[in-house]
């Protein structure tokens, strides 16, 4: 059992909570598919598993688009939640947006490695259709979730980095910022209570003979 285990659970979870939800998100839609994904490193070692970035070509395509503008984080999710925790002022992200689709989408729109796909790209749901009509719909208890996901998962991750999914995919790894360990999770008192109930099923989600609470402090403060 180890963190890209725990990983590929946070996930699964992940799936069986959006089902929840009624989304329309559906192959082929591909809105959000741009050069600005970001990821852990460790969701990287996950990602490379795709059986469609062993081929050359895609190679060289991830390596181009590296080369152009695109959004590299400048703050981690944790460092975040870490100064709202702390009462400081949150710093800001300085990082700029480039344009572009993302090389790792074929010519009909479908991810050509989903399965695999950072949890950027799996956070980004709708409960409306975006093609044409502009932004997504994110139900307000999944935005809040998601964000604690993204801090479980640089948890997993501590000792990693995170940065752009581009250059981590092409080695360029000093364009990255440290992880930081889970300090507490930022959640709004009215979704307070359903936040502790879907905390619980996540750490009872097994990792080969243990649990996801195992990979996780023992106590998680709520602001
Ligand atoms: S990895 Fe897949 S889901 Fe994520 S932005 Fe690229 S094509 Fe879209």
């Amino acid at each position: 059992m180890n963190n890209i285990d725990a990983l590929e659970a946070v996930y699964r979870f992940h799936d069986s909570l959006t089902a929840r939800f009624g989304l329309v998100c559906t192959g082929g839609c591909a809105t959000c598919c741009s050069v600005n994904v970001t990821m852990t490193s460790l969701e990287g070692d996950y990602l490379r598993r795709a059986e469609a970035l062993q081929e050359p070509e895609l190679g060289k395509r991830l390596g181009r688009a590296a080369d152009r503008p695109h959004f590299r984080p400048h703050l981690t999710t944790n460092e975040l939640a870490e100064a709202c925790f702390l009462r400081r002022d949150a710093p800001v992200e300085t990082g700029e947006h480039g344009e572009g689709s993302c090389p790792l989408l074929d010519r009909s729109g479908h991810c050509t490695v989903y399965d695999h796909r950072p949890f950027a790209c799996r956070a980004m749901v709708s409960l409306e259709r975006c093609v044409g009509q502009g932004e997504a719909v994110m139900p307000p208890f999944l935005f809040t979730f998601n964000l604690a996901l993204y801090q479980v998962i640089e948890h997993l991750d501590r000792d990693g980095v995170s940065g752009n999914m581009l250059d981590l995919l092409t080695d360029h790894r000093d364009r990255s910022v440290p992880n930081r360990p889970l300090p507490g999770f930022l959640v709004p008192p009215e979704e307070q209570l359903r936040f502790a109930r879907v905390l619980d099923e996540l750490k009872k989600v097994v990792v080969g003979n243990g649990v996801l609470a195992d990979f996780l402090p023992d106590s998680l403060p709520l602001p």
